[in-house]
């Protein structure tokens, strides 16, 4: 089943948080592939009480690694489950770069999130400059092994990589689709020297960068392509859900 992610990063009122979720609940009640929806931390209650009972999921932002204590700020994998969080995104490039996450600390978080039993979508991808010194796959490379280091999975669905260079995020510049064909073919075979053949071809590796509802369609008939992480498009209703209505999606 493919995923369809909404990352609302620290966008819309409780209000709006409302409102979008109860559009999307209303329009793909029955939709075949799963959607996601990633709220900020404090309108979760809001969208989670919404979503009760449907097969739209939800999911965090961020998380800490640690269950409770003196960490002013966070959030705690166990106070998610509360509100039926069944995702959290962990490593995403604003993290990564505005607020220096480091791979140690994400690797932190990927092993509590599996432990609490939420999905963790890692994201990983290359800065411009990177990509134009042509060393983006080692970048990549030494992403996955760090943060995946002492993560124990024999399941593929308990994991998801989400490849999202960092130059196509919130720029509208999105990578092409043979590009993130490539990186995502690569990241596969790194999976599958780590946990198997099997787990690597049954793991979700999501595209995230400027998904659009004009560049949907080219990413979802890309082999590789398991899904998408969407940021700014996701937060309006009319281009999030022609998103979901990706062609070939049965909606
Ligand atoms: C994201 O936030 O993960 C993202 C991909 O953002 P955008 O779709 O706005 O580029």
């Amino acid at each position: 089943m493919k995923l369809i992610a909404g990352n609302w990063k620290m966008n819309l009122s409780k209000e709006e948080s409302s409102n979008l979720a109860k559009s999307i609940l209303n329009e793909f009640k029955n939709n075949k592939n799963e959607i996601l929806l990633c709220p900020p931390f404090i309108n979760i209650p809001v969208v989670s009480e919404i979503l009760k009972g449907s097969n739209i999921k939800i999911g965090a932002q961020n998380m800490y690694f640690e269950d409770k204590g003196a960490f002013t700020g966070e959030i705690s994998p166990k106070m998610l489950k509360d509100y039926s969080v069944s995702y959290v995104i962990i490593g995403h490039s604003e993290r990564r770069h505005i607020f220096k996450e480091n791979d140690d600390l994400i690797n932190k978080k990927v092993i509590k999130a599996v432990k609490e039993g939420l999905i963790p979508i890692l994201c990983v991808g290359e800065l411009l400059e990177e990509r134009e010194k042509n060393i983006h796959f080692d970048v990549v490379k030494n992403q996955v092994e760090k943060d995946l280091e002492n993560v124990d999975l024999i399941d593929p669905n308990k994991l998801v990589i989400a490849y999202e260079p960092v130059w196509a995020i919130g720029t509208g510049k999105n990578a092409e689709p043979k590009d993130a064909y490539e990186m995502h073919k690569f990241i596969r075979e790194l999976i599958a020297k780590k946990y198997g053949e099997d787990f690597s071809n049954n793991l979700r590796i999501l595209y995230g960068g400027s998904v659009k509802p004009d560049n949907i369609d080219s990413f979802m008939i890309v082999s590789q392509i398991d899904g998408v992480l969407v940021g700014g498009a996701s937060i309006k209703f009319e281009e999030f859900s022609r998103i979901i209505k990706y062609k070939g999606s049965g909606c």
